[in-house]
């Protein structure tokens, strides 16, 4: 009976949760799906079929990212029906100035956290696998701001995943135009509920992040 219980127990931890190696509990696909009828604010929409003209440049879908290894199989974007939400309503704010938004990473399956980390190991730059990284909640976006009309980025301090303290959204900058541009994307994220990370200029938290569990879902599950 007991010996039955426990495999039950096993199984259930096999189906809802994938076992990590640092302890932490990550949603996965079928765990996913139940919790949505309950909650559905929990979905994870994709932020192309909810924001006609948003730009994506998914780099951990490329070797063009910290790493230098395609991390994800498929350049995707998908975000938290209430962060999605949020940024739609920024892309309109951007457009009435010929602006609008280039994503460089959204939703992140737990699994590429883990490999971040194994390979980078600051965790002043890279999540910690032990908490799991906000974009694992489907909560946090990588993105720039771009001119509609070229599609050029704005000038920023840095480029992406510049683990560098020019990076951080504090430094200040000589340039008046790359200021400017600074200071329009987090005022635009920070009207609709994000706010900045302390060391990446490019880096947003929904401020409801705390509502959303660490997932563990591929691309290709949400795709199906
Ligand atoms: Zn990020």
């Amino acid at each position: 009976m007991r010996g039955s219980f426990l495999i039950l127990l096993l199984y259930c931890a096999h189906v809802n949760f994938a076992q990590t190696k640092y302890g932490l509990k990550a949603t996965t696909f079928p765990e996913y799906v139940k919790t949505l009828k309950s909650n559905p604010e929990k979905e994870l929409i994709d932020l192309q079929k909810l924001i006609p003209g948003i730009v994506l440049d998914i780099r951990y879908a490329t070797t063009n990212n910290f790493t230098g290894e395609k991390i994800y199989t498929l350049a995707k974007a998908y975000a938290r029906r209430p962060v999605a939400e949020s940024l739609k309503k920024i892309q309109a704010d951007l457009k009435l100035q010929g602006l609008g938004i280039k994503i460089f990473d959204a939703y992140r399956p737990y699994k590429a956290t883990v490999k971040f980390y194994e390979v980078y190991r600051d965790t002043t730059y890279v999540a910690s696998p032990y908490r799991g990284s906000r974009h694992n909640r489907g909560c946090a976006l990588d993105l720039t701001i771009i001119d509609l009309k070229t599609g050029a980025e704005l000038k920023m301090p840095t480029g992406y995943d510049s683990f560098t303290k020019a990076a951080w959204p504090t430094t200040p900058v000589s340039d008046p135009v790359v200021k400017k541009n600074r200071d329009l994307l987090i005022k635009s994220m920070e009207k609709h509920g994000f706010r900045v990370n302390s060391s990446e200029w490019w880096h947003f938290d929904f401020i409801g992040w705390k509502k959303f569990e660490v997932l563990d879902i591929d691309f290709e599950e949400l795709e199906r």
